[in-house]
Order: C-alpha cells, then structure tokens, then sequence
C-alpha cells in the first residue's frame, strides 16, 4: 500500500486551501420576463433564453398538473385502504 513520505505541513496545506474557496454565483435580471435568474443559463421563470424558447411553458403545465393528479389518486387509495381497515376492525 502506498503511503505518503513525509506529512504535509499546516503551510503547505493551508496554501493548498487558498483556492478551495466557491464563487457566488452571478445573478442578472431576464430581459423577458425580470426576474432573477443565474446569468448564461435558461430562465426558470420563462424557459427562455436569447430571445429563444428553451423549455416550452405549455408542457411544463400539463405535466405538474398530471403530477397533482396521480397524487390525489394516491391519496384516494389510500384513504379507502384506511377505510376499509377501519371496517374489518369492527
Ligand atoms: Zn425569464
């Protein structure tokens, strides 16, 4: 197994470190839409960028909505399985 000759100095490790620090990442404003939005990335409010749509807003919808729906069914399941329970106790 291979082991390192000699241990790093705090110097040497604390120098290393001067560059481990993350930059804040760059907001701007969406020329489209103005709200906030990481520059040089599509806007998540709008889905667009340059002038171009990126992510259809169309879709987007019809997808939470299914979401929401499969969820409600969930919830009905499982209220009937409650329900059903509660009636084998009696
Ligand atoms: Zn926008």
């Amino acid at each position: 197994m291979a082991v390192p000759k000699r241990r790093v100095s705090r110097s040497k490790r604390d120098k290393r470190r001067t560059h481990d620090r993350l930059k804040a990442v760059n907001i701007v404003e969406c020329s489209r839409c103005h709200s906030k939005k990481i520059s040089h990335r599509v806007c998540p409010n709008c889905g667009y960028y340059h002038g171009e749509e990126i992510i259809p807003q169309e879709e987007k919808g019809k997808k939470k909505g299914k979401e929401e729906a499969g969820k409600e069914e969930a919830g009905k399941e499982k209220a009937d399985k409650k329900e059903t329970k509660k009636e084998a106790k009696k």
